[in-house]
């Protein structure tokens, strides 16, 4: 399949992406419309996603645990602003072991509800906080408009769950998994990000204030990564999770949830991918290295084999995760195509000249064609790759930085501004009204982002308003 070329991003990026998610082996379509089958090479990605946010989380005193897939449909009811958030896209229970059930059951949408009921069982006193759970699993959405890894209508995530005796305690638990994962997205996948705050119209259904990362993907639309909710006490409130504090006295507690879901796989393949394919970021890539065997008989096999086969053991001894591609049967051009469409980020070359020489070529897939080509020698070959793998990562994540920077604007006025989101992202005062709010998406389908976190101080005026504005946000066009 990797012989036909892809669409261009600049002409068909939507085309591109559902090709590349497909042609990459990442997932594929399921008999259930809107569900998504992830095959090994995608689920490889996420599993090395999931261990690197899952030794964060360790390291900040979370432990896992599991929660059940069905929860009464009652418990989504009893918190207002969760079940109208919700309640458009449950998948209900209503037949089990063929008989009609007493209540219906929703396939989880989330967990807040049924964790927060075992939170009240569990939380007596301020001895037993905090609580810090997390949860990795899948959850169901009913998506009309669906989308390989974007939208989906099951999706594979990590849910934290936290519980708290204070305010300030829970603020600082959602600000930390929102530190998290800005971390994660720019250490592990090379992926910048900005941190910020979602406006009321945008936030979690049930939360008192909800935080984002957001990230520009190739096509200059913002994607939202991440998100990390205080949820105050209204569902400590709804499902009675209460505590006896030091003075004896019962207090409600104040929790928080944050997620991370298989929609990050999307923002990999957004942020960093070209018109060869995938570029997968070294420290998550399945295959971080790929050794493709050059030989045209049996007599040049023997000693090139032997020497890939020492490659391979060395590579492998220095951690590096290393796939030898010998497909038979295959031209060496078309595993070079095969692996740039894949996104593996640094391929070795090994033909006969190499085995005489002492020597491999080493072709970086973030810069295609004889640029990223180089010949080195195979003794220590470990230590150059590792060194290489670190700075591909550096490179990618330069890129990214570079791309989103050259396009956020600064608009001086509401003309300008409509330019802007056309362009990509407009970091521009805003008043804090949801009319004005409402009014750029009727006039521009430009949404906001987040508030960042990081602000430039001072105030302004409102870009659409004029009113005085004491923030500054994002407004782009999103996913
Ligand atoms: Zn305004």
């Amino acid at each position: 399949m990797s012989d036909l070329k892809l669409p261009a991003r600049s002409e068909d990026f939507s085309e591109w992406y559902n090709q590349v998610v497909l042609r990459a082996d990442l997932a594929d379509y399921a008999p259930v419309r809107g569900c998504m089958i992830v095959k090994p090479y995608g689920w490889s990605l996420w599993e090395n996603i999931q261990a690197a946010l899952d030794k964060r989380f360790k390291a900040t005193g979370h432990v896992n645990a599991a929660f059940p897939l069905l929860i009464p449909k009652s418990f989504l009811e009893r918190e207002k602003e969760h079940v109208e958030g919700f309640s458009p896209e449950l998948a209900v229970v209503t037949v089990g072991g063929g008989e009609t059930l007493e209540e219906p059951l929703v396939v989880r949408p989330t967990s807040e509800t049924v964790i927060g009921y075992s939170y009240s069982r569990w939380i007596k006193s301020y001895r037993d906080l905090p609580v810090l759970i997390n949860q990795w699993g899948s959850v169901v959405r009913w998506e009309l408009r669906t989308k390989l890894f974007l939208r989906t209508a099951e999706f594979w995530w990590q849910e934290g769950h936290t519980a708290h005796a204070a305010y300030d305690e829970a603020e600082a638990e959602t600000v930390q998994m929102l530190n998290i994962y800005a971390d994660f997205a720019i250490r592990e996948a090379a992926i910048p990000v900005i941190q910020g705050r979602k406006s009321e119209s945008e936030r979690f259904a049930g939360a008192l204030r909800s935080y984002t990362i957001e990230a520009m993907m190739g096509d200059r639309k913002a994607l939202q990564s991440g998100t990390s909710h205080n949820l105050g006490q209204n569902f400590a409130k709804a499902f009675n999770i209460q505590y006896l504090d030091r003075n004896n006295e019962m207090q409600y507690c104040w929790t928080t949830s944050w997620g991370l879901s298989t929609r990050f796989i999307g923002a990999i393949i957004m942020a960093h991918g070209d018109d060869q394919g995938l570029i997968l970021p070294p420290k998550l890539a399945p295959h971080q290295v790929v050794v493709v065997p050059i030989f045209k008989n049996d007599a040049e096999q023997g000693p090139v084999m032997e020497v890939v086969g020492r490659l391979k053991a060395e590579l492998a001894g220095a951690d590096l995760r290393v796939k030898v591609d010998d497909r038979e049967g295959l031209t060496p051009g078309f595993k070079y195509n095969d692996w740039e469409l894949r996104g593996v980020p640094l391929r070795i070359e090994v033909g006969p000249k190499d085995v005489a020489k002492g020597t491999v070529a080493l072709a970086r897939r973030d810069r295609p064609g004889k640029e990223g080509k180089s010949f080195v020698p195979q003794e220590g070959v470990a230590g150059l790759v590792s060194q290489t793998l670190a700075d591909i990562h550096q490179s990618l994540h330069d890129r990214a930085l570079a791309f989103r920077e050259a396009h956020t604007h600064d608009p001086k006025d509401y003309d300008e501004f409509k330019q802007a989101v056309e362009d990509g992202w407009a970091f521009s005062w805003w008043c804090g009204e949801h009319e004005c709010e409402a009014q750029i998406k009727d006039d521009t389908r430009a949404t906001t982002r987040c508030i960042p976190l990081d602000q430039p101080g001072g105030s302004g005026t409102c870009v659409r308003c004029g009113k005085p504005a004491n923030e500054k946000a994002i407004f782009a066009k999103a996913y």
